[in-house]
């Protein structure tokens, strides 16, 4: 199969990022420079409290090509990755979408690969981070018992270090639109699509400017929402863990009839310490199961009131959307 792409479109959602994000659209627009495709730029502002709305708008003074979307508050990364995916879908000749974090840390220069690769044939092209030695030793751990357990409990693989750093050619993008889920995991989202798929490792940059916007707040909430909207293993996990305990309450029957049926019923003493034990650990199960249960039924409701995923602000169009070879 042979592509034919001509316009691509990037993707950057930037929160707090009036340190990077100028050094970061240099990087690129230097990495992308003997490319003969028409770039286009879409930056989504995801309520960024530090300056960095006033530097895109510098920056769309002396580059054409760049949209700048705003949100109307911090939504979160998927949330504002989401909005640039529907303004790009919108722009018709965007033929290829490659979306990418502003801070530097993914290499500019993989784009070049990425494209020859969707060139090659592929619809989606994952970069996959390599073991990130800077990173904090925390990060790496939780990051990879993040990947063990949701490819031990999910029906979808997704690949360890796999980023939102990926380019998708228009058919992925179009269909990526029928997604209408609150609890977006794009990373799983993209692995259940299929597709033909390739991964090009890469080793992370260093951030440019700032520190990680993902704390370990954010961070919990996107393995959450990857566990509970691509598994339903903790439901089950809870029935077997039910189901052991029914079990295990039989047995004791029979353990404690056994004394009765053989006159030895004097033998039993009044147990309130192993009752104790046993109410405790039943008492703890249910609250935990009943703790899983809802959180599935609080997605639910989250679900059904479709809400929208993001709200846009404004948005400042590409100055000249027809000019095609504007260098900043
Ligand atoms: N980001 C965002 N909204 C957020 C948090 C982060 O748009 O609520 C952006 C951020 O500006 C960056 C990208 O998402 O361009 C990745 O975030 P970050 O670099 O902080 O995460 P890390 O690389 O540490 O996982
Ligand atoms: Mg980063």
């Amino acid at each position: 199969m042979t592509t034919s792409i001509q316009t691509v479109e990037i993707i950057i959602p930037l929160y707090n990022e009036a340190g990077s994000v100028a050094a970061f659209h240099h990087q690129v627009c230097t990495a992308i420079a003997d490319l003969s495709y028409r770039f286009l730029f879409t930056y989504v502002d995801d309520g960024s409290s530090d300056g960095t709305a006033r530097i895109l708008e510098q920056l769309q003074q002396q580059d054409a090509r760049i949209r700048i979307i705003e949100l109307s508050r911090n939504f979160g990364h998927q949330a504002a990755l989401s909005a640039g995916l529907d303004a790009s879908a919108s722009d018709a000749d965007a033929d290829a979408v490659i979306s990418m974090d502003g801070d530097g840390e993914h290499p500019p220069h993989l784009i070049v690969e990425m494209l020859a690769q969707a060139e090659a044939g592929y619809d989606i092209v994952i970069a996959m981070r390599q073991e990130d030695q800077q990173a904090f030793w925390i990060k790496r751990s939780t990051s990879s018992a993040f990947y063990w357990l949701i490819n031990r409990i999910g029906d979808t693989r997704i690949a360890p270090g796999a980023a939102d750093f990926r380019l998708i050619t228009r058919p992925v993008l179009d269909s990526l639109r029928q997604f209408h889920e609150y609890h977006r995991f794009l990373r799983g989202i993209v692995a259940w699509m299929g597709y033909r798929s390739i991964s090009l490792p890469y080793s992370p940059a260093r951030r440019i400017d700032g520190k990680s916007k993902f704390t370990f707040k954010k961070m919990f909430a996107l393995a959450s929402q990857a566990i509970f909207s691509f598994s339903l293993v903790p439901l089950y996990f809870v029935i077997s863990l039910g189901a052991i305990f029914l079990l295990l309450a039989f047995a004791e029957g029979i353990y404690v009839l056994s004394f009765w049926v053989s006159g030895q019923q004097s033998g039993l003493a009044p147990g309130w310490s192993s009752l104790m034990f046993v109410l405790l650990i039943i008492g703890g199960t249910i609250m935990i199961s009943l703790g899983i249960i809802g959180v599935y039924l609080g997605y639910i409701f989250q679900e059904v009131k479709r809400r929208p995923v993001y709200l846009v602000r404004r948005t400042l169009e590409r100055i000249q959307p027809s000019q095609s070879a504007a260098t900043p």
